[in-house]
């Protein structure tokens, strides 16, 4: 009786309703956490793994040497990659794609690569709208190295102290 008595009295005096907006009103003042992406992001990790980019060095030439390290280590077998000789020796590839409907995001391929060729950016950003537009072609990958090379370069250095 005493339960139903009180029930009947705090829906009388609307003391659920107060409560509510006793606590609206405390986050009213608070500080805000949240931000307005995209104009505003969080900080951001050296580390973050984010979409794949191969890198060149400044004179253009691709940093790739085709050793299919990262290929061997990915995981998801999200990596293909062929490979031809040139004139003078040296290899590069000639097909280099990641499908990221596969890719994990692992890092294993950054942490493989012995010259700092393939590497995952900041970009976090990006959408496909058909599984094809998730497939990155070394032409794909290779202009992302090209867009980010300024905060890639930053990142890696750093990182360097910590490797
Ligand atoms: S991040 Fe991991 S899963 Fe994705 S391509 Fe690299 S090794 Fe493969
Ligand atoms: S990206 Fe690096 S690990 Fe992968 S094939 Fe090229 S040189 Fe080797």
């Amino acid at each position: 009786m005493m339960n139903r008595l009180n029930a009947f009295f705090k829906s009388l005096l609307l003391i659920e309703l107060f409560k509510g907006m006793a606590l609206t009103g405390r986050y009213l003042f608070a500080r805000k956490i949240t931000v307005q992406f995209p104009e505003e992001r969080t900080p951001m990790s050296p580390r973050f793994r984010g979409l794949h980019a191969l890198r060149r060095y400044p004179n253009g030439e691709e940093r790739c040497i085709a050793c299919k390290l990262c290929e061997a280590v990915c995981p998801a077998l999200a990596i293909s990659i062929d490979m031809e000789e040139r004139a003078d020796g040296t290899r590069r590839t000639t097909r280099y794609d990641i499908d990221l409907t596969k890719c994990i995001f692992c890092g294993f391929c950054e942490e493989s690569c012995p010259v700092d060729s393939i590497v995952e950016t900041r970009v976090f950003d990006y959408h496909g709208e058909k599984r094809g537009d998730l497939y990155y072609t070394k032409a794909m990958l290779l202009a992302l190295g090209d867009k980010h090379e300024e905060q890639i370069a930053r990142d890696k250095a750093a990182d360097a102290p910590y490797r």
